[in-house]
Parts: structure tokens; sequence; C-alpha cells
């Protein structure tokens, strides 16, 4: 199916909700967690192992993670070490939930990366506080007006996107996409996520689809002998080349 969502300059930009990783242990609070954040829009997805977290995070290009500390599998001590060790994950914002309220714990929370730090039990509201303060400030390219890849420039504000000075026009798909593609350069989407970040959860899709869109991303993208900086994966999918522009 097309998207047949209207093109408009004038339009909003349609912005993609955060999306949170909860990890708790504690079934009854983690569900009081998704309600509450779901109803305040978010995309919410929820793991109650340790273990399980890390390949959730590796797939799931979360916007902010709520962490347990006591965990079964790897502890979330430990997962927030890891995280910060890792390129990709090493700015993910990050809320530790624990039950130590004793002052050398917090400080080893704060220690290991953790952003912000919250003592069960602990009210509902003062989380979603901190969950959308922390976004505010923790992820600068999600309200960076411009993202900018060698000679290429999207501007959020005025929806234009440029190629080494000349306008470039794309539809509200291919907009999207490169927007979402730019965010993070080098990570690697399949067509499933693609379709879920860039289409949304409720698209029914064909994933060929995407294909159709990224052809015609590079064809408005590249004109002449001008570098792709959109990578096809084999068997996995695509990213925007995180080398595009540096060499
Ligand atoms: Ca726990």
């Amino acid at each position: 199916m097309e998207d047949k969502r209207p093109l408009s300059l004038k339009e909003a930009p349609p912005t993609r909700p955060p999306r949170v990783l909860i990890v708790e242990d504690e079934q009854a609070l983690g569900l009081l967690l998704t309600y509450n954040l779901e109803s305040e829009g978010y995309v919410v997805e929820r793991v109650e192992r340790g273990d399980e977290a890390e390949v959730h995070i590796a797939e799931g290009a979360f916007d902010l993670v709520i962490l347990d500390w006591m965990l079964p599998g790897v502890s979330g001590l430990e997962i927030c070490r890891r995280l910060r060790a890792r390129d990709d994950t090493r700015n993910l914002p990050i809320i530790m939930l624990t039950a130590r309220g004793e002052e050398a714990e917090r400080i080893r929370g704060l220690s290991v990366g953790a952003d912000d730090y919250v003592v069960k039990p602990f009210s509902v509201p003062e989380l979603m506080a901190r969950v959308r303060s922390l976004l505010r400030r923790a992820k600068p390219e999600r309200i960076a007006e411009r993202l900018r890849a060698g000679d290429i420039d999207l501007d959020r504000e005025t929806r234009r996107v440029r190629r080494a000075g000349r306008d470039i026009h794309l539809g509200p798909t291919e907009f999207r996409l490169l927007e979402f593609l730019l965010e993070k350069p080098g990570r690697v989407f399949s067509r499933a996520q693609l379709l879920d970040f860039v289409w949304g959860t409720a698209a029914e899709i064909d994933e060929r689809t995407v294909d159709v869109h990224v052809g015609r991303l590079r064809k408005a993208l590249v004109r002449g002998r001008e570098r792709d900086p959109i990578r096809t994966v084999r068997g996995a999918g695509y990213s925007f080349d995180e080398t595009f522009g540096r060499a």
C-alpha cells in the first residue's frame, strides 16, 4: 500500500514517538510503568530478564531505558556498564531503579553511567517527569533542527533537504526514511524495523515497499557520479553510510 498522507510543507513534521524499554522483573511494576508511559504517547517494550535486555537494546533503537538494578540473568548495574562501553549505546539515556537507597549504592549506579537514579518505592508521576526531562536533555539529535552528513543537509524545521547546495525534493516517506537513517549513521535497520519506525507499527505493508522507497530516496539524492550515502547490507537491511562525507 502507498503512503497516502498528503505532502505539505506547512504540515507539522511527523515526529516519531520516543521508544522506551523497561527492564523490570517485578511484573506489577512493569505493567504500571508500561501503562503510564503508553498513555503519554511513548512506544514501550518490556522485558524481565537482564540478558534479554541486551538483545532488545541491540535491535530496538530505543530512546531511553528504565533499568532495574536487581534482575535475573544479568544485573542492571552490569548492563549499564556494558551499554556505556559500546559506541552505539554510549549516550543512551538510562534511568536506574533500585530498592537500595544507600548513598554508596546511588554513587555506584551513577559511576557506571546511569543518567538518573530512582529509589523504590517512587511516585509514578515523578518518574514520568524524569523520563521527559532526560529525553529533552539527553537526545540532542531528536530536537536538533538540522541533520548533516557530508554534503547532505536535512532541515526538520523547513522540511528541506539539500545536497551540495541543491534542493532535493522528497516525498513524505522518503523524507522520514532519510531523517531516521541520518539520526543513527552506521546503524543497520532491517526492513521490518524500518516499517515499524518510519511507517508506524500499525502499518500493514509489504517489506518490499521499503526497497521501493529506498530506491526513490537514492534516485533523488544521487546525481551523476555522486556517492550513494545509503548502504544496502545483504540479508540485513539498510543503513546510512557512516563513512559518508569523511572519505
Ligand atoms: Ca528486580
